[in-house]
């Protein structure tokens, strides 16, 4: 459970990310898995940097110096994890990182989905490294919660993706101990998400390539 401080604030998103947004959940469904392999994908990216980062930082690594990406599977909450210990984010990186689109490959991509037809639209997500905001093509609501390296402070942002998401600090029970983790509350026909054989097979086809291991959690409760 991550706690609401009264700190929070409420930003909007840049008007692009909300049309993005709006695009993507409503045109691609068909393609909507490919959410794991860009989270996965964010999760190896964050241990990359680390690993670079800690060559002039070794002391950023602490006592848990290998990689590694988990994803909690918990279907009776209807919730999916992906966690990395990796470089992590503080507050003002996340309203950078998750509130607007820095990345020109997400500008072209958002430029040619909204000019695509039908079927075009499935193949363009598929192509496109779509990035975290394809999250919302299976949650009602994203949190994150992270802890930089080297940090003994922890972070928090949560969205609905309807054009707002809040952002603030979070206790450190909440946090992971380095790294970030994605948490995703399924809409109720994606709960096929939770289900490991399926996670298992998409991890395989999807993020066979991925350079950090990736463990697998069910959490029955
Ligand atoms: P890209 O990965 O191409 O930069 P994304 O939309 O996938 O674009 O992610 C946007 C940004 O959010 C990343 O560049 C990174 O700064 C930040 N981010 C996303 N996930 C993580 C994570 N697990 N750890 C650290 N930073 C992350
Ligand atoms: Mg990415």
């Amino acid at each position: 459970m991550t706690t609401t401080t009264p700190d929070m604030e409420t930003k909007s998103f840049e008007a692009d990310v909300a049309r993005l947004l709006h695009m993507m959940v409503h045109s691609v469904y068909s393609e909507r898995e490919v959410f794991l392999r860009e989270l996965i994908s964010n999760a190896a990216d964050a241990c990359e940097k680390l690993r670079y980062e800690s060559i002039a930082r070794p002391e950023l690594l602490g006592d848990d110096p290998r990689p590694r990406i988990t994803i909690v599977a918990d279907a009776d909450k209807r919730r999916l994890s992906i966690e990395d210990n990796g470089i992590g984010m503080n507050g003002a990186e996340m309203t950078e990182a998750l509130g607007t689109i820095a990345r020109s490959g997400t500008r072209a991509f958002m430029e040619r989905l909204e000019a695509a037809k039908g079927g075009e639209k499935a193949e363009l997500v598929g192509q496109f490294g779509v990035g975290f905001y394809s999250a919302f093509m299976v949650a009602e609501k994203v949190e994150v919660v992270s802890r930089p390296a080297g940090s003994d402070e922890a972070w928090r942002w949560a969205s609905d993706g309807k054009g707002a998401y809040s952002v603030g600090p979070a206790s450190l029970e909440d946090a992971p101990q380095r790294g970030t983790r994605v948490i995703l509350h399924l809409m109720e026909d994606a709960v096929t998400f939770t289900e490991a054989y399926r996670l298992e097979q998409l991890v395989r086809s999807h993020s066979g390539h991925v350079p950090v291991p990736v463990s697998l959690v069910e959490k029955p409760d």
